[in-house]
């Protein structure tokens, strides 16, 4: 029988482990799934990149979303799901954090940045795509609100975007040969909360059993992977996470 005590004598026996999470890890802090019925893409209609680029209209509307908060993808507290993870990087049994999410709550819960691999960004900062230069939200904010001037570098004036990728942008070529990377690396592969649809970020699981390593899954719902595993869990993330590893830490 699948259990905890199970998923606990894996991350046990495991010497060097990649988590891999998706939006259900993050649903228990209250950030929705932007892809269930009541999700962000069924409330308003994602905004393509070229059309961000190619249009101060539809800049205008995706800077009010972002200052609005309406997306609900930042802003929320780590949960016992992503403090479970920190510990396991803090021990040095988890190699790395490759996470679908954009809501920054594994830096948010003590994971260093260097240890995790965003492949769809991160939606709590900005960058400018011509300079790649750093802006906080905040300080844009203000500007904007002062000047209502959409937000432009600093540095050299560029359109400057949440550091999400969005619909329209080509996965992050150094993210992914990372994961990649680490994946190959690993002799434990835990997936926490990603229903595994979307691909090439889905593959990842299946190149680590594929080349030795043990696949263990923890999600709500049944996932089309869920044959290749080890041991799948239907379970709450955090409640999961607390019991398998308060043996490791
Ligand atoms: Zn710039």
């Amino acid at each position: 029988m699948p259990s905890r005590a199970h998923l606990a004598r894996l991350i046990a026996d495991a010497r060097r482990m990649v988590v891999f999470t998706g939006a259900g890890i993050s649903t228990e802090s209250g950030i929705p799934d932007f892809r269930s019925p009541g999700g962000v893409w069924s409330r308003m209609k994602p905004i393509y990149f070229q059309d961000f680029v190619a249009s101060e209209e539809r800049r205008r509307e995706a800077w009010e979303r972002a200052f609005g908060g309406r997306a609900g993808w930042v802003g929320r507290e780590p949960n016992a799901g992503h403090h479970a993870v920190a510990r396991l990087v803090a021990s040095g049994k988890c190699a790395a954090v490759i996470t679908q999410n954009v809501d920054n709550l594994h830096q948010a819960s003590g994971v260093p940045a260097d240890r995790i691999i965003e492949l769809h960004g991160n939606a709590s900062y900005a960058t400018c795509l011509e300079c790649g230069e750093r802006h906080e939200l905040d300080e844009l904010k203000t500007l904007y609100e002062a000047t209502g001037d959409l937000p432009a570098c600093r540095s050299c004036s560029g359109i400057v975007k949440t550091a999400t990728i969005s619909f329209g942008q080509a996965m992050p070529a150094e993210p992914m040969a990372r994961a990649e990377a680490e994946t190959l690396a690993c002799d434990l592969f835990l997936v926490l909360g990603s229903s595994l649809v979307v691909y090439p970020a889905a593959g990842f699981p299946v190149l680590a059993k594929k080349n030795g390593a043990m696949l263990a899954i923890v999600n709500r719902e049944p996932t089309d992977i869920d044959p290749y595993a080890d041991l799948v869990l239907h379970d709450e993330i955090g409640p999961a996470m607390s019991e398998a590893t308060s043996a490791n830490s």
